[in-house]
């Protein structure tokens, strides 16, 4: 073997084992995300299930209150929302407040349960509300209310 060659093969070597000592951190992180996978699933089955058992007890049980320790045992090691955190005493701001994909805030500064456009908005008055300004801004902006099919083209444009 020349001295070329052997240098040469040193280097596929060390290449070599740098790709092996990669290929384990990738195996070590797959199976921790693995394990973080498996653990996440079994929580959210038994959520799901205890909410199925307290539906159950509503339905077919003791009644809803009785449902209720169902869900409140739930809740262990979460607890249930203290009393001074916002919103803890209005279930749909406090859904959209600490739900995992929230919507932008209102205007009026409450949590969000519509979408609209890009923005949040608390209720559909609110809605409502947003909706009536941005058709108004489009009117302002053109001088015309928004094209209904029906009104003849004053901009003398072309749709060559
Ligand atoms: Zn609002």
């Amino acid at each position: 073997m020349t001295a070329n060659t052997e240098t040469e093969l040193a280097a596929v070597k060390a290449s070599l084992a740098s790709a092996e000592q990669l290929v384990a951190e990738r195996d070590q992180r797959i199976a921790a995300l693995e394990r973080h996978t498996e653990t996440v699933a079994k929580i959210m089955n038994d959520l799901l299930v205890g909410n199925q058992a307290a539906w159950i007890e509503w339905q077919h049980g003791a009644g809803a209150e009785a449902a209720m320790t169902w869900v409140e045992g739930s809740l262990m090691g979460v607890g249930v929302p203290g009393e001074d955190e916002p919103w803890a005493k209005e279930a749909r701001a406090w859904y959209s407040a600490n739900k995992s994909d929230q919507f932008p805030t209102c205007f009026c500064g409450r949590p969000s349960n519509i979408l609209w456009m890009g923005r949040g908005f608390c209720s559909d008055a609110h809605l409502d509300q947003a909706q009536a300004k941005a058709k108004a801004e489009v009117a302002g902006k053109t001088g015309l209310p928004i094209f209904d099919g029906k009104s003849e083209d004053t901009e003398g444009g072309s749709c060559d």
